[in-house]
């Protein structure tokens, strides 16, 4: 059963031991996320090396994540680890504090009293408590408890509204950003971007690191839906971050900006990924609610490349049984799909680039004429990643002699990616041993209709000029 929407697995203690990997491979994972807002470096050097030799054994396409922590603002310590805030009491939040205790507590980002005012809504530990602040004296920030609770430590802190300053590369990013060229990252995500200039920057970074990685936006602040285009043009895909999103923007608006990022992102030939809580229930249950089902469902019929597990693959009891609900119900989601996409491709007015123009032909051709699949012959992606933008059902097969590109597609909707090595072949000999492997792999049988698109110069990124529209198995015929 093919399955067009692809799933990122976030890896922590629940599944870092080659058992459990082995069987979220075989389950469905398509790329794991290195969450370096936990452990160690090497902790993510180890799983990622672990990981990828699981892959390649079972023959099977995997991209790596490296997520980094970003400007997280979270409070300090207690003396006794937490505090209950009763509503209507006085609560500080002091910069110079050093261990909190019910009266005050410390901050790791020191600039925050600079960046907010008598009247502004504080959020802590994903919005569960609300803070308004009353006055700000130097280094504290004094206000009054809206919402009480239990706060225990380093608890993350947002802004409803959004307006904090603190840039969206820590020092640890760019010791961390190392560390995902050494481990050569196929993914790095930026966390808390406010705009392009931040994306610049990190990939800026990362390339002087040696890392080619693609670059996620994860859009989490106000300003980065009010800067959504220009981020995107910035970055080669982006993460729906509803964690913080909704903590941000309040959640009733997260449902339909998840709509509007990945329409646009789609629209710009750039991947996304929905995630966060949509299998929350499987941390502790071995079954889904019936909102979590609807979650995955409507970010499949959304468009999203990838849904996303966070604490239910990373500490949660039942890792590999998420994976498996999860795709359960984008397979059954994907049955809806509608396969003509003519309209779609059409309307999207004039192309500017020759492997666009033959990409559309080849999708438009594929969901006209009664094709078993397009195969890409791609060395960057490139093509594969047009045609892929539109949700259109039909399977392409794209077909590299780069495992680097290999890797990467894993992540991209509706693409399969395979292995095919170039051997100094010319173009025609490399059709005829695309379509031998094509057969031996069975993704096609003799008589199917198989859209090729491919370039003049055999080993060119982005040089797709051709596409052959054949019958599996009338080479010999030919
Ligand atoms: P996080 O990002 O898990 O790193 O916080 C995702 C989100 O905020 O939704
Ligand atoms: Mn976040």
């Amino acid at each position: 059963m093919l399955r067009s929407t692809k799933i990122v697995a976030t890896l922590g203690p629940a599944s870092s031991d080659a058992a459990t990997l082995e069987r979220l491979l075989a389950a469905g994972v398509n790329m794991v996320r290195l969450n370096f807002s936990h452990g160690t470096a090497q902790d993510h050097v180890d799983r990622a090396a672990l990981v990828r030799d699981l892959a390649r054994k079972s023959n099977r396409a995997l991209a790596v994540l490296v997520d980094l922590q970003g400007p997280k603002i979270r409070v300090g310590k207690f003396e006794k680890n937490k505090v209950d805030l009763k509503n209507g009491a006085k609560f500080i939040l002091d910069s110079n504090c050093e261990l909190g205790n019910q009266e005050r507590v410390g901050l790791d980002y020191k600039e925050l009293p600079n960046d907010v005012e008598a009247g502004a809504i504080l959020l802590l530990d994903d919005g569960r408590l609300v803070l308004e602040v009353t006055d700000v004296l130097g280094s504290e920030i004094h206000t009054v408890v809206k919402v009480g609770g239990v706060l225990s430590n380093n608890k993350g802190i947002n802004r409803q509204g959004g307006g904090l300053t603190a840039p969206a590369l820590t020092a640890k990013d760019m010791e961390d950003i190392k560390t995902a060229a050494k481990l050569h990252a196929d993914y790095v995500a930026v966390s808390f971007p406010k705009s392009g200039a931040d994306m610049y920057m990190a990939r800026t970074l990362l390339r002087a690191a040696g890392s080619k990685a693609l670059l996620i936006a994860k859009i989490e602040r106000t300003e980065a839906v009010a800067n959504l285009e220009e981020i995107l043009d910035a970055s080669d895909g982006i993460m729906v971050a509803r964690g913080d999103l909704a903590v941000e923007v309040g959640d009733a608006a997260v449902p339909a900006l998840q709509k509007k990022m990945i329409k646009l992102a789609r629209r710009k030939n750039k991947l996304t990924i929905t995630a966060t809580q949509m299998m929350e229930s499987m941390i502790t249950s071995p079954v889904p609610t019936r909102a979590e089902v609807s979650d995955v469902a409507n970010a499949v019929l959304d468009g999203t490349d990838a849904v996303m597990l966070s604490a239910e693959s990373a500490s949660g009891k039942f890792p590999v049984e998420t994976v498996e609900a999860m795709v359960r119900v984008c397979v059954e989601a994907e049955k809806s799909v509608d396969r003509k996409v003519s309209d779609e491709v059409l309307g999207q007015g004039d192309f500017n680039r020759i492997d666009q123009s033959i990409s559309m032909a080849a999708l438009f051709a594929a969901t006209h004429l009664n094709v078993r699949a397009i195969a890409a012959l791609t060395q960057s992606g490139s093509s594969a990643l047009w045609m892929s933008r539109f949700v259109s059902g039909v399977p392409i097969y794209a077909l590299t002699p780069e495992f680097d590109t290999y890797s990467r597609l894993a992540l991209f909707r509706d693409v399969f990616p395979v292995m095919l090595a170039n051997e100094n072949s010319d173009r025609e000999n490399l059709l005829v041993r695309a379509e031998v492997e094509m057969l031996r792999q069975g993704i096609v049988q003799n008589g199917d209709i198989v859209i090729f698109t491919f370039g003049d110069v055999v080993g060119m990124g982005g040089g797709t000029n051709s596409m052959k529209i054949v019958r599996m198995g009338d080479r010999k015929a030919r």
